[in-house]
């Protein structure tokens, strides 16, 4: 214990650096100066500011120096010495002193939980942002799949050897179907037929123009289908210039009809 009790908490205040009193520094200053004891005591209590301040993080503080540190705050300055009784500040300061360790604690308690959640935001930031470029990457190769796909079909369109086929229900007969091309200007007209349904012996399909002035049904001619149904004609009309509202073939009688035989076998689709 120091000999000069009255200086124990200046002394203290000193050692971590908290003396900021201009008057009780250079009082302090002045008799550490001459009292060999007063500085062994401030050299052993900076040891303990160090000590303490390195456990903050262990389970306790080291009960000795704690002690030391607090008795030596609690002394009473005895009345003998005449030294300045001006220390008003140490009933703050060493009861703020005392905490410290706890203090520090605290401080580092909050700190790491700061930490853990910064680290705890940055993951789940990363583990967002790893979805989103997931994500993109995702429609970009679904883009590109679909670019790819238009430009394999536009090849194969392309293709020198493209084969159109057309599939139909195999348990549909083939369509009867006939083909014409007429040309007011030349007066002429060309049918081909396919697929068309067999005639008695003694009948034909014959082609009839319907004029649009509303005149009679002009005959253009017949055809008798082979046995794959297949027939032709290709007619030139007395005259040219005869605007066509329609056409129309029907079965007629070997030789041909002047005037249609109903019903119409077949008509222009609509
Ligand atoms: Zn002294």
């Amino acid at each position: 214990m120091n000999d000069h009790p009255q200086f124990a908490e200046a002394l203290a205040l000193y050692a971590m650096g908290a003396l900021d009193d201009p008057q009780d520094l250079a009082a302090l200053q002045a008799h550490l100066g001459t009292c060999g004891d007063c500085r062994r005591e401030l050299d052993a209590l900076r040891a303990d500011v160090a000590l303490l301040a390195l456990s903050a993080t262990g389970p306790q503080p080291p009960a000795r120096s704690r002690q030391r540190l607090l008795s030596a705050i609690a002394a009473e300055p005895p009345r003998e010495h005449k030294a300045p009784q001006r220390y008003a500040v140490g009933r703050l300061r060493p009861r703020w002193f005392s905490f410290a360790p706890i203090a520090v604690m605290l401080l580092l308690a909050v700190f790491s939980l700061l930490l853990w959640r910064d680290v705890r935001n940055t993951r789940f930031q990363l583990r967002m942002a790893r979805t989103q470029i997931e994500q993109m990457q995702a429609e970009v190769a679904e883009k590109n799949g679909a670019l790819e796909e238009a430009r394999k079909i536009g090849d194969l369109l392309h293709a020198s050897d493209a084969w159109p086929i057309t599939l139909v229900s195999v348990k549909t007969p083939p369509q009867p179907q006939l083909k014409m091309i007429y040309s007011r200007e030349k007066g002429s007209l060309l049918l081909m037929a396919s697929n068309a349904p067999m005639l008695p012996d003694d009948k034909i399909y014959e082609l009839w123009l319907l004029p649009a002035d509303g005149g009679a049904p002009m005959p253009c001619g017949w055809f008798k289908p082979d046995k794959q149904g297949n027939g032709m004609i290709f007619h030139k009309l007395a005259s040219a210039g005869i605007t066509a509202k329609g056409f129309a073939v029907t079965a007629e009688p070997a030789g041909g009809s002047l005037t249609p035989t109903m019903p119409i076998r077949f008509a222009p689709a609509s």
